[in-house]
């Protein structure tokens, strides 16, 4: 084994910054130590952190790599995708395997351990997304929660595809309840959009932007009550991912100010872009079609506050890309078959940097929303999250003062082009380890596919 010394840097966490050495043990953590104690100067390796801070390495709890959507598949690889989110800082995946309609949990869970396994960068776990709410897939849940999948996915959108209705929720949360797993909701109502899509599909209206225009906030709100409805009846915690309404995120605030364990996580897209994007001429709105859909500015306001005051407590950036060229364009002249999902698996850590400076976060509140927060929730911490004797040496050494512009010519995600093309970023990675192991160093990658492990998790820290 051999010891690695990160020397001088500003040390940040969740709840405090210090200056200090950090000596890193092969794969872990093994001290925090006083700047210049002496007693690590036999390190075999040295790495000058002065002037950068130290931080636990970025845990994504929501991407889908080469997931399969509308006749595609999502356009970065696990190989692809664990590489990029390196290259930003972020150490950890959490990626959602999928359970299709007739088949069991075990097969889906089984198909994604083959398509991650010898092909990641860094670590990964995985959700469980129940597209088949029955007697098996729930005896089949409290197995999975043995084996580290501890949180199960259900839709309240893409009725046909993965949609449940609300007694197959509600079966599925009181399954939670007793094995301890956290439901998570996609919260929009799905089957009110379907109709609005048919219409405005009837009525000529076909361009990108119509596909925020056909999934209204009010759609997402109601959902999101509903979903917490159902969690308070089943005795169950809920977390609604990828929220991006004023609407939904009341309904969070309201039933976490009774006491109720409730969670929500928002993205990097709806806090930076807007349906005004959707509505870029010449179909590239196409380049910003996700759901829910990029919504009107002033969301954004309260979705700044919502994670000042923790009713948002994870930033996650669903990270599913389609090429422009080939994929989106499946979509001309019906932006119902735009296959939903944007890039961002790298540009996350930077941007929520972005938001320090420009003054919406604290350092703190910045690892804590991009590293500890999403291992606590997803039973990952102390292992990830966090910089303390014994954890795993997943470490970015960032340069709060470098300059750069995000761009597609630039970033190493695959897919032809970047939702935040020419968005200066004040802050950029230096160097980054994964459990001991310089995989980026200065603008060069050292990592390789099946460095990454897969990660069994806990059940949630927050309860
Ligand atoms: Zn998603």
């Amino acid at each position: 084994m051999s010891t690695t010394l990160i020397k001088g840097g500003r040390v940040v966490s969740a709840t405090a910054e210090v200056t200090a050495d950090v000596l890193v043990d092969g794969e872990r953590v093994l001290a925090l130590l006083g700047p210049g104690s002496g007693l690590a100067e036999n390190a075999d390796r040295v790495i000058d952190a002065s002037g950068t801070y130290v931080i636990p390495g970025g845990v994504d709890a929501h991407t889908h790599m080469e997931m399969p959507f509308g006749g595609t598949y999502a356009s970065d690889t696990f190989e692809t995708g664990t590489a990029a989110a390196a290259w930003g800082g972020t150490t950890t995946i959490i990626d959602f395997a999928i359970q299709s309609v007739g088949k069991s949990l075990r097969e889906g869970l089984d198909a994604w351990h083959a398509k991650a396994e010898g092909q990641c960068a860094v670590d990964y776990g995985f959700h469980m997304i129940l597209a088949d709410v029955n007697d098996q897939s729930l005896k089949e849940m409290d197995m999975l929660v043995g084996e580290g999948v501890t949180s199960f996915k259900m839709f309240m959108a893409y009725p046909g595809v993965f949609y449940s209705d609300d007694g197959k929720i509600l079966r599925a949360m009181q399954q939670a309840a007793g094995n301890g797993a956290l439901a998570m909701m996609h919260a929009e109502n799905g089957i009110a959009i379907d109709q609005l899509v048919a219409q405005a599909l009837a009525s000529g209206r076909t361009d990108p932007v119509e596909h925020g225009l056909t999934r209204p906030p009010e759609l997402e709100g109601e959902a999101t009550s509903r979903a917490i409805t159902l969690a308070k009846v089943a005795n169950c915690p809920v977390y609604i991912v990828h929220l991006s309404a004023r609407h939904a995120l009341e309904a969070v605030a309201q039933a976490r100010d009774t006491g109720q364990n409730v969670f929500a996580e928002t993205c990097p897209q709806y806090l930076w872009l807007s349906i005004d994007d959707l509505a870029r001429p010449d179909f590239e709105g196409a380049k910003f079609v996700a759901s829910p859909p990029l919504r009107p500015k002033d969301h954004q306001d309260s979705l700044w506050k919502g994670l000042r005051t923790n009713d948002l407590s994870v930033v996650s950036t669903d990270h599913c890309p389609f090429c422009f060229k080939g994929q989106k364009e499946m979509g001309r002249g019906d932006f119902s078959k735009i296959p939903n999902g944007m890039p961002g698996v790298e540009n996350r850590m930077d941007l929520l940097h972005q938001a320090v400076v420009d003054g919406h976060i604290s350092r703190r509140r910045w690892v804590e929303l991009a590293a500890t927060a999403p291992a606590r929730m997803f039973g990952l911490h102390p292992r990830k999250g966090t910089i303390a004797p014994g954890s795993d040496a997943d470490i970015v050494i960032y340069d709060p003062a470098a300059e750069q512009v995000i761009s597609a010519q630039t970033h190493h995600m695959a897919v032809d082009y970047s939702a935040y093309e020419g968005k200066r970023i004040t802050g950029k990675v230096r160097t980054v380890l994964s459990r001991g192991e310089v995989v980026v160093d200065g603008g060069e990658y050292f990592g390789r596919p099946g460095r990454g492990s897969y990660l069994t998790r806990s059940t949630c820290d927050y309860l």
